[in-house]
């Protein structure tokens, strides 16, 4: 009842000021864009897996999400409706344009922190995927000045380490949400062309081709962090990273085989076939 008379009200105000300030035709376009069309099943498959694949490796709870862009338009991405990722299913997918206006939210609640991915698609042509979480294991890498580091040779994609993302420092005093374009630009500008940024006092964004990498990108990412801060903890004695000659190396073989194996096996656990 509250969605609707808000719509309704929404509605109300496009109708006002169509009349001031010209058609109502054009704001209403603004305010939807157009559709790119169907969804290849395919992706549309890969992107519920994506979803489920999260939250039973433990990178996600109830918070989190994961995008991919649009097989039809490179101007358009697919992402969830505002909900935990285990219980996604292909009904709750909305099609956003790169300013992560929905397509087809038809009252659906949204992500308010949907401008993560618009923003990285729009300043990454490479990135096909994108994946936010809150994994508790990268949380200190990002309050400290401790840098993450990779460790082995599944954290290939660290490189010579990640960058940092805080939002003070763009937004001043927020409730650390990504939560208009604004800050979403800022946080794509962090990014820079690295695999993920860590985002302070939250979270990180991962980005990648497709969603196997930026899926398997999450996982390892999460791993590296948590076998970092175990061998940090052994204390005394040098830690030896991988090699950003090693890294390299590791990204120019096809990062672990595109995460073909791993995906393969997550997705049959995701969905069961
Ligand atoms: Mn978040």
């Amino acid at each position: 009842m509250y969605l609707a008379r808000r719509e309704f009200l929404t509605r109300s105000t496009l109708l006002t000021a169509g009349i001031l300030f010209g058609p109502a035709r054009l704001i209403t376009a603004q305010q939807t864009p157009a559709s790119a069309g169907p969804i290849d099943p395919t992706l549309l498959e890969d992107l519920i897996a994506a979803n489920r694949i999260l939250a039973q490796e433990g990178i996600v709870d109830a918070f989190g999400h994961v995008s991919v862009r649009h097989n039809r338009n490179p101007n358009r991405f697919l992402l969830s409706r505002s909900l935990a990722p285990a219980l996604v299913t292909a009904a709750d997918i909305i099609e956003y344009d790169l300013d992560s206006n929905a397509v087809n939210a038809n009252g659906r609640a949204q992500y308010s922190e949907r401008f993560i991915h618009g923003e990285i698609y729009k300043a990454r042509p490479d990135v096909n995927a994108v994946t936010h979480c809150h994994s508790a294991s990268l949380i200190p890498f990002g309050v400290t000045s401790v840098p993450l580091r990779p460790m082995y040779h599944m954290a290939g994609f660290i490189g010579e380490g990640l960058p940092i993302f805080d939002i003070r420092k763009t937004a001043g005093m927020t409730d650390m949400l990504v939560s208009d374009s604004q800050k979403g630009r800022a946080l794509a500008q962090t990014l820079g062309n690295k695999t993920a940024v860590l985002m302070r006092g939250h979270g990180v964004a991962v980005v990648g081709p497709a969603l196997p990498f930026a899926v398997g990108r999450s996982v390892y990412l999460e791993l590296n962090a948590r076998v970092q801060a175990q061998t940090m903890a052994l204390g005394g004695g040098q830690i030896t990273y991988l090699d950003p000659e090693e890294a390299r190396k590791i990204m120019e073989s096809g990062e672990n085989r595109s995460y073909e194996r791993p995906w393969e096996l997550w997705k049959k656990k995701a969905l069961g076939k």
